[in-house]
Parts: structure tokens; C-alpha cells; sequence
């Protein structure tokens, strides 16, 4: 067996989740198995690495130990509540203990329909699979807390999309899966009891040392809201956008999850969507964190009948909880911000020069990673170019440039470079790539995936042979729209 199985999720109460097995596809073939997370999760990679886990990976053949289900969730969805969503396209295999002895969710996605995929096929279209495979991995590597991708496998079978396009399964791997819409399915029956036993599992496997404290659900509360607050921060220090930040996309352990229409920025542009659905900008570049805020009221408001027996004084102890969100934010995206021109630990003056350089970025139409990464070489060489030839104007960055390193002169210059050089990737996931990586897949051909893959695995680390992966999109290669592709 190349999965040891240990589920606990399928032991909580019916209501919890659906028992649905995979439907099998056609002709599986695997286009990239992930062996250093196998590792890192304990599983024997050479059964994985056969027929029999190909199998396996494409939901053609439930391997023993594993219960599959779908999971029960509701979830707001561009702000409107939707009570009944779940696992309408992954199925649960169950989970496994990693060498870390942490508990790891493995699901597959793409693998048929289930009870709650109401009008949906259940499956999964290659581009997505490979997208989220890659940006999953790509975001590990930048070291934010994120669900993994353990396999990419083409399925063999089309599904009907834009036309019809070839299919994938994809093996996601998460610390769990629980989200926001978790808590929300059973706020939305209230059912006070199943409530209790889901904030006690999330307690257990998420946050054990909540338990010593006097009120344990304001506390899990509380973590949940400064593990996310810390998440989205991370994800604007490198213009991650996610933009589908429903509450059934918001996990309670602090992981990204769901990369659908993803992108990451070119041009600094804070009020940039990509999404096609997101009409309105509410899931805009600089909206993330407010509606972090806005997502985790939701979250606040589950637990309403578990932070007291008095409702006054439950409404008392959530609000508490979510006044201290944009504060836990802002300093953290400060701490990210001044941590990117080379200064740790920065105070509000060194934040106004940073957002100084935003603002400059803005209006010069500068590449948000290209800059960032330039800002070192610019520093030991004082010249201006390194960083100025991303401005449309040149000329008008000069005067931020000259006072950024007059401010560094009181700073260990060592120390500055090499926290320029861990906080500002050289490569990151472009929009143009991925794009790139699916229109090859859907023809057959994984090579872009593969290298881009590679690329990825060491995105702190200048690599001259892949060096084109660094630049913005030419005019006619800029991804302007996104697609879940659901
Ligand atoms: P997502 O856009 O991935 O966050 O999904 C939102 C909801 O739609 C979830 O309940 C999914 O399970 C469901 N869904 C998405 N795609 C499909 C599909 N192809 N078939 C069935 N359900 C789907
Ligand atoms: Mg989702």
C-alpha cells in the first residue's frame, strides 16, 4: 500500500460529509508525481510510483485504509450565501501522518461527481489541474503556507469547458481541508451540536494549544484570525492575487487553497483583478486583506453560540476578536513591505517609504517583481538603471532611489542585500507561463510544465539558464482575464 492511512474525518457524524467513491477515467497517464512531498509525508514513493498508484492518483481503484468522501460546506460567494456547496468535484481518500507527525488531508480533484455536485461533471479540465499544480508548488517554495499538489495526471477523458478540453485529476495534499464554509454549513442548519464537535476537531488537529485556554473557542477564533492575517500579507509581499476569495475558499489552518483564477501582478496595479467573474473588484489586489476581515465576520459569526452562554456577551467577545485584524495586517504587511528595500523591522517612516515606491510603481507602470528584485544590485552598484528601467519614466524614481540609500547607509550592508534576497523572488509563477504550460498540455506536450516546474523549485535564487522566466510579458503575451475553468 503506498498510503498508511489514519482517517478521522470519516469518523465524525454523518453529517459532516457524503461517502462517494471516484468515478474511474479512461486512459490515466501521470505527468508529474511529486517525490519530496511523498517523502516529506512518509509514503512508499516506489508503490506510488507504478501502475498500481497511477491507478490510485486517477480514482480508477480506492487503495485499502482509504474511506473516500465528499465533504459538507456552504460558503458566501461573492458575498452572497450559498448553504449548499460541498465537494461537488474532490473526493477525500482520507488522510496519512507525515514524518513531521502532522496529520495530512489527500484528495483527490477532478475525480466525478458526487452528491453535491449539483449540475457540475464532478471532473476537472488539464489547464487547471496544471495551474494549480504548478502555483501550489511555486507558492511552498516561496514559503507560503499553502495545500500541495502530490500529483498532476492527465485522465484521458475530454470535458465540456470552453468547448470541449481534455481532462485532469489532480492529488491535493492539505494540512486539512476545512474552511470557513465548513462552519458556515452547520451555522446555516443550526446545528449547535455538530458545531461544537467541528470547532473541537479543528481545535485538536489545527490548534491543541488552545486547549489550556480559560475560553477555548475565542481563542481558536483568535488563532484563525492571525494565522490569516499573516497568510494574506505574505501573499501581497509577492502580488499574489487570488482572486476567488469566497468563505469556501478560506481555510481555518491558515493555508491558501483553491487556485482557480489566480494571477500574480506584472505592472503594480493595486486595484487589479483578473478574474472574469470578479466584476466588481471585490477581490482586487489591495481588497485581499479587507475581505480577509469581511470572511472571518463570517467565520466570528458560526461561533456566536459557543464564545458564550449569553448572546451580548458572545457578540462582545467576537467583536474583540475581529478589531485586533487590522492591526495583526497592517504590521504584518509593514513587517513584509520594509522587509523588501532591505530594512528589518521597520518603523511607520520606513512603511511611507515603501508605499512611496508603490506609488511610483503605479504610476510608472512598473513590474512589481522585476523592481523588487532589482533593488539589490541598484544598491551595491548605485546605479540608478537597474531599477529605473522598469519605469515608464525613468527620471521619476531618481529622487526615491538617491534617499532609499542614504537611509541604508546606518544599516550593515550584508545584512540588507540578503534580506532583499530572501523577501524579493527572482521568479515568480507569470500569468504569461502558466498560460503557456496549459496551451502545450492541452496539445500533449508537458515540457513547458516540466521546466517551469524546475524553475520554480529555487525561486529566491538567480538561475542563468532560465533566465526569460524573470521577464514581464511582451504587449501581446499580457494575460488580461482568468478562469476558474471549474
Ligand atoms: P470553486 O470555484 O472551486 O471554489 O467551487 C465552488 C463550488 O462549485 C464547490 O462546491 C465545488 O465543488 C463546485 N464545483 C466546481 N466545479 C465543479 C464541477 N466541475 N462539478 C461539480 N461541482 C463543481
Ligand atoms: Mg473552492
Amino acid at each position: 500500500m503506498p498510503f498508511l492511512f489514519d482517517n478521522s474525518y470519516s469518523r465524525l457524524p454523518d453529517a459532516f460529509f457524503s461517502r462517494t467513491e471516484p468515478s474511474p477515467v479512461s486512459a490515466p497517464v501521470m505527468i508529474q508525481l511529486n517525490h519530496d512531498l511523498a517523502a516529506e509525508l512518509g509514503i512508499d514513493i516506489a508503490r506510488l510510483d507504478s501502475p498500481e498508484g497511477l491507478t490510485i492518483l486517477a480514482g480508477n481503484h480506492v487503495p485499502d485504509g482509504s474511506e473516500p468522501l465528499a465533504m459538507a460546506y456552504s460558503g458566501h460567494q461573492f458575498g452572497g450565501f450559498s448553504p449548499q456547496l460541498g465537494d461537488g468535484r474532490a473526493i477525500l481518500l482520507g488522510e496519512v501522518i507525515g514524518k513531521a507527525i502532522i496529520r495530512y488531508d489527500i484528495q483527490l480533484k477532478g475525480s466525478g461527481p458526487t452528491p453535491f455536485s449539483r449540475r457540475g461533471d464532478g471532473r476537472s479540465a488539464l489547464g487547471p489541474v496544471l495551474r494549480e499544480y504548478i502555483v501550489s508548488e511555486a507558492m511552498a517554495a516561496l514559503g507560503v503556507p499553502t495545500t500541495r499538489a502530490l500529483a498532476a495526471v492527465a485522465s484521458g477523458d475530454d470535458v465540456a469547458r470552453n468547448g470541449m478540453e481534455p481532462g485532469g485529476v489532480l492529488t491535493r495534499v492539505a494540512s486539512s481541508h476545512i474552511r470557513i464554509g465548513t462552519f458556515q454549513w452547520f451555522a446555516a442548519r443550526e446545528d449547535h451540536d455538530n458545531l461544537k464537535v467541528l470547532a473541537d476537531y479543528v481545535i485538536d488537529r489545527h490548534y491543541p494549544d488552545v486547549r489550556k485556554e480559560e475560553n477555548q473557542y475565542r481563542a481558536l477564533l483568535d488563532r484563525v484570525i492571525g494565522r490569516q492575517a499573516k497568510l494574506i500579507a505574505h501573499w501581497m509581499q509577492l502580488g499574489f492575487i487570488h482572486g476567488v476569495m469566497n468563505t469556501d475558499n478560506m481555510t481555518v489552518s491558515g493555508e491558501t487553497i483553491d487556485y482557480g483564477p489566480c494571477a500574480f501582478l506584472d505592472k503594480y496595479d493595486p486595484v487589479k483583478t483578473f478574474s472574469s467573474i470578479d466584476r466588481q473588484g471585490r477581490y482586487a489586489f489591495s481588497n485581499q486583506g479587507p475581505i480577509a476581515h469581511w470572511n472571518l465576520t463570517r467565520f466570528a459569526e458560526t461561533l456566536l453560540p459557543l464564545l458564550d452562554n449569553d448572546p451580548k456577551k458572545s457578540v462582545a467577545q467576537a467583536e474583540a476578536a475581529l478589531d485586533q485584524f487590522p492591526s495583526l495586517y497592517q504590521n504584518a504587511l509593514q513587517k513584509r513591505f520594509t522587509a523588501k528595500i532591505g530594512i528589518e523591522g521597520g518603523d511607520a517612516s520606513d512603511w511611507s517609504m515603501a508605499e512611496n515606491l508603490l506609488s511610483a510603481m503605479e504610476k510608472g507602470e512598473a513590474d512589481f517583481t522585476q523592481v523588487f528584485r532589482h533593488l539589490p544590485e541598484s544598491l551595491e552598484s548605485g546605479n540608478d538603471n537597474a531599477v529605473a528601467r522598469f519605469f515608464n519614466q525613468p527620471e521619476a524614481i531618481a529622487a526615491w532611489l538617491s534617499n532609499w540609500r542614504s537611509c541604508l547607509h546606518q544599516f550593515d550592508r550584508s545584512q540588507v542585500l540578503a534580506l532583499m534576497r530572501r523577501t524579493n523572488p527572482v521568479f515568480i509563477p507569470r500569468n504569461h507561463r502558466i498560460e503557456e504550460v496549459i496551451k502545450a498540455g492541452n496539445g500533449g506536450d508537458f515540457t513547458p510544465f516540466h521546466d517551469l516546474h524546475q524553475v520554480l523549485r529555487n525561486p529566491f535564487e538567480e538561475q542563468a539558464e532560465f533566465t526569460k522566466y524573470e521577464d514581464s510579458p511582451t504587449p501581446d503575451e499580457v494575460v488580461r482575464e482568468t478562469f476558474c475553468g471549474t
